[in-house]
């Protein structure tokens, strides 16, 4: 993070705007809105700055800045255009250890203003961090576009029953869950349609029935992180993290699935990687079960699709034999993510007519007990979890099994990410393709003859030679 947000105070506060003409008058009309004290210092006005002026809404100085004016200021905005005078209010600001602004020109400045989304009291500011200003002002268009108009009205009529609701509905964690609902439900939507009376009323119940209602009741939900690019999240798995109590998630989360959490909620880590077990699946089911029990939404976050090899029927299991509440909800598994990032289409009209996803790993470890001889057939794709550990085995048996030693592969690590690596070869090679290029992070191995059709593939293929089997 390039820029800390923060949002200013600045009812009554001295702020200096230093420029008369059109980019002046932006920073004026905003400074305006936060009912801001303003002295313009300027030789000359324009049409709008001279209006506020005449109005005597506004102090103004008309000669040119000199470094004195900045003191006693709470805040300081240069936007006259003029480089050399710019670089001198922000100088000035700077030495006097003022926050200053000198628009158009985050080099000069302590802070930015960002592109702004309004719907007062509800203000949304969205910056790149200066990287590009033109995506922050289409993502300006894009919330706008989102957001009701009435959206701020909905935030004041909120804000109207907080102290009822405080009142009437005890423990932060309730009331948490009531507010939850309430924009969820009929009332909200009564407001953002301009019925307020109608939404008054309603909401005068919904208060004093909600006091009496029983005590909440946790719950769980199961949630596919995707393959690690948090973009790959469904809507549903998005709108659970945000609003869960308590996220408790595996190894292959990815810290941006992480990050879309509440700042308040908390976060159990449970990871497990092979050789070292942190938590057992027992007192991983415990400790879910048990955050539920207690009134908390649970999200159970896991890497990919929680029911492709990631033990979420287990977990399914134990929470309803306990009846515990819980959903589960898809999540895009690593072989689709991988196969979609390196353009390997896992069936094909002309190259495969099924595919198949087997684990690399057998129970504690031991050599997966897999039906080879159905899984070396050519006209099919072949997608291996967890198995870059024994590459060379698994191609060596499935060559015995009578697959062609030239069958293509990939071998794709940290696939969506950022880091993503693949590797392009044939079946015979495999085991020394794994090998040399020392992999560390979680890798999906795909054989089958798709394998050759990915974006990257072909040269390396065609460069490669014929290598004997390697176990
Ligand atoms: N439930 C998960 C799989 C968990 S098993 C899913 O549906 O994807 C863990 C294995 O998944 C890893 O050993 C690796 O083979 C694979 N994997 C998970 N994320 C991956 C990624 N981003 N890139 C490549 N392989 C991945």
């Amino acid at each position: 993070m390039n820029y800390f947000p923060a949002f200013f105070d600045l009812k009554e506060r001295p702020v200096l705007l230093v420029g008369g003409g059109e980019a002046a008058a932006r920073r004026l009309r905003l400074l305006q809105k936060a009912g801001a004290r303003i002295t313009v210092v300027a030789p000359r006005v324009g049409e709008e700055i001279g209006a506020a002026i005449a109005a005597g809404a506004i102090a103004a100085v008309r000669r040119g800045f000199v470094s004195g004016d900045v003191n006693r200021q709470a805040i300081v905005f240069a936007a006259t255009g003029l480089p050399a005078v710019d670089e001198r209010v922000a100088e000035a600001a700077r030495a006097a250890g003022i926050p200053v602004n000198v628009a158009d020109h985050a080099g000069l400045s302590s802070f930015i203003v960002p592109a702004i989304v309004e719907r007062d009291p509800v203000v949304i500011g969205i910056s790149t961090g200066g990287a590009a200003p033109v995506l922050a002002s289409r993502l300006r268009e894009t919330i706008e576009r989102l957001l009701p108009s009435r959206l701020g009205r909905l935030a004041d009529f909120a804000d109207s029953f907080r102290t009822a609701v405080k009142a009437t509905v005890p423990g932060a964690a309730a009331r948490l869950r009531f507010w939850d609902r309430f924009f969820d439900g009929a009332v909200a939507d009564q407001v953002l349609a301009g019925n307020d009376s109608r939404a008054r009323e309603k909401m005068l119940t919904l208060v004093n029935g909600r006091a009496a209602a029983d005590a909440p009741r946790g719950g769980v939900a199961i949630v596919g992180a995707g393959p690690g690019d948090p973009d790959l999240l469904t809507l549903r798995a998005l709108r659970l993290i945000q609003r869960a109590d308590v996220v408790i998630y595996d190894k292959l989360v990815g810290p941006g699935v992480l990050d879309l959490a509440r700042r308040d909620a908390e976060r159990i880590y449970v990871g497990k990687s092979r050789g070292d077990h942190s938590k057992s699946q027992d007192e991983i089911n415990a400790l879910v079960a048990e955050q539920a029990q207690a009134g908390r939404r649970v999200v159970r976050l896991k890497g990919g699709d929680p029911f492709i090899f990631g033990r979420g029927g287990e977990e399914l299991d134990y929470l309803r034999a306990r009846g515990i509440p819980v959903e589960v909800v898809p999540g895009i598994t690593a072989a689709l993510g991988c196969a979609a990032a390196t353009g390997i289409p896992l069936t094909h009209r002309d190259h495969a007519q099924a595919v198949t996803f087997a684990t690399g790993q057998g129970r504690d470890g031991e050599e997966p007990e897999l039906d080879w001889a159905t899984l070396a057939r050519l006209d099919q794709t072949l997608v291996i979890y967890m198995g870059v550990g024994r590459a060379g085995r698994i191609a060596a048996r499935l060559i015995e099994h009578g697959l062609d030693a030239a069958t293509p592969v990939a071998v794709i690590e940290n696939g969506t990410l950022p880091s993503q690596k693949a590797l392009y070869g044939r079946l015979s090679g495999l085991g020394w393709l794994v090998r040399q290029s020392g992999m560390a992070g979680p890798a999906l191995i795909v054989i089958g003859r798709v394998a050759a059709l990915a974006d990257a593939a072909t040269p390396a293929l065609e460069s490669e030679p014929a290598r004997a089997v390697a176990v």
